[in-house]
């Protein structure tokens, strides 16, 4: 098995990736960072995005497992003092893993650029950064709305828990193969009307954004921003690929939703 180790720069973060390296040696393990077929994330949710997109074009082959340095994190299942066990039950481990839906992004521009087609593991946002997004907002080939607003959020089920969440968006249990759009302060009057609340597509359906201004926009790629982007069209489906953790300890989804943003509630009498 080779694996590669992706830590942030936190000094804490940096010191268990040296401890995990030197005891992942000892246990035998092939440590590769070109060709892995596990990847380690150390520190947070962010790290494991940059690992994600550092290794998006192997994702058939590997298998991601994060270690959190900090805050429990959504894609962070193992914590830093518990080193021994993970490399025990990597020695033990069969193969085993969990894979959830990544979201495909298709990007069409105003000039001579070639259409890019680019992939998420949270989300993909797109603003106008001049003035009102005006966009036609189709479900597959069949226009849906129009829409005014400042700009509209695409999202995959762990993408849920994220910004989408800040958004209003609902949380989706990741098992479902579904995308999730949420508008950013839409424009809703006697004038201008779109849905106004967040919908959420099924696996052979897709969103395409008509972008009605020849201004600058801005996309959000996970933890990447690009400005001044001469967009027309942006169309959001499920992609064919997905991200594959290892399954060694994959926390229950909504016990984790818990942990994260509920936590324990003591109920009083009333
Ligand atoms: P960051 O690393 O500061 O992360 C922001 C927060 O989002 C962190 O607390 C992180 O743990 C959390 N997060 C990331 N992915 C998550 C997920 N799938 N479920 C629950 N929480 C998650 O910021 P960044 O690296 O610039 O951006 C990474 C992500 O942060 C983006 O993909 C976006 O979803 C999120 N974000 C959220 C907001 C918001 O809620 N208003 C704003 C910006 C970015």
């Amino acid at each position: 098995m080779k694996i590669a180790i992706v830590a942030n720069h936190a000094k804490k973060s940096q010191d268990v990736a040296k401890e995990l390296k030197e005891k992942l040696a000892l246990a035998g393990f092939d440590l590769d960072c070109q060709v892995p077929s596990v990847v380690i994330t150390v520190g947070g949710d962010g790290t494991l995005l940059s690992a994600f997109h550092q290794y998006s074009h192997l994702l058939e082959r590997v298998r991601f497992i994060g270690v959190h340095t900090g805050h429990l994190g959504f894609y962070t299942d193992w914590r830093d003092y518990e080193i021994d066990l993970l490399i025990k039950s990597l020695t033990e481990e069969k193969r085993q893993r969990v894979s959830y839906p990544l979201l495909e992004v298709t990007l069409e521009y105003s000039d001579e650029q070639p259409t890019k087609t680019l992939i998420a593991l949270n989300e993909a946002t797109i603003r106008n950064i001049e003035r009102t997004m005006v966009a036609d907002v189709y479900i597959k080939d069949e226009c849906f709305e129009k829409y005014r607003g400042d700009g509209l959020s695409v999202s995959t089920p762990t993408g849920s828990t994220a910004y989408s969440k800040s958004l209003g968006g609902a949380v989706i249990n990741p098992k479902l193969k579904a995308i999730q759009m949420n508008e950013i302060a839409s424009i809703n009057n006697l004038v201008y009307r779109s849905l106004g609340s967040p919908l959420i597509i099924a696996q052979d359906e897709w969103i395409r954004i008509d972008l009605k201004r020849e201004d600058h926009y801005q996309l959000h790629l996970d933890h990447f921003v690009e400005s001044q982007v001469n967009l027309v069209s942006v169309t959001f489906k499920l992609s064919k690929k997905e991200i594959h953790f290892a399954s060694y300890r994959h926390t229950q989804f909504w016990r984790r939703v818990n942990d994260a943003f509920i936590g324990k509630i003591e109920y009083k009498d009333e």
